[in-house]
């Protein structure tokens, strides 16, 4: 590892407490902006009820149409998108959801990029790497069973 390499993962684990590299770049598909599932608290968002009470307390809320809905809730798309020229209407004012998307902290809440998206994540730590530092210091009262093979 190069010394420039050192001090970004330093930078990154320590500063900006990131477990993963967010790679690529945006190809501007619209995937995110048209196929939404809004979290509230630990649940994803599954009756108009609750939505309709929500969408007045959040801003971002009101850009949100319902376009459907199936085994994980609502399925919302974005009224700021704009399907013909594939850009974000209100792209220098956007919300700050948007503005970090994709951020790790949407995948520790249960999310997913989407198909074809340009983004991708690799764990700062290699599994290999986390594996070694455990088997020096194991946890106490718990065996370490790792298959060799
Ligand atoms: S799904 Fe990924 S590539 Fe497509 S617009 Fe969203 S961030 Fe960009
Ligand atoms: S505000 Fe813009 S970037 Fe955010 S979801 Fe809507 S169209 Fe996409």
């Amino acid at each position: 590892m190069t010394i420039r390499e050192k001090i970004k993962k330093i930078f990154y684990k320590n500063i900006l407490h990131k477990k993963y590299y967010r790679m690529g770049k945006c190809k501007r598909c619209g995937a995110c902006c048209s196929r939404i599932y809004v979290s509230h608290g630990k649940h994803t968002i599954d009756s108009e009820e609750e939505f309709e009470s929500l969408r007045y307390k959040y801003p971002f809320y009101s850009y949100l149409n319902i376009e459907g809905k199936d085994d994980i809730g609502i399925i919302f798309s974005c009224n700021n998108f704009d399907t013909e020229k594939h850009i974000c209407k209100i792209h220098k004012v956007r919300p700050g959801i948007c503005r970090r998307y994709p951020d790790e902290f949407v995948f520790s809440m249960g999310a997913c990029l989407s198909d074809g998206c340009g983004y991708s994540f690799r764990p700062i730590e290699k599994f290999i790497d986390v594996l070694n530092d455990v088997k020096k210091k194991p946890l106490k009262n718990c065996t370490l069973f790792v298959d060799e093979n």
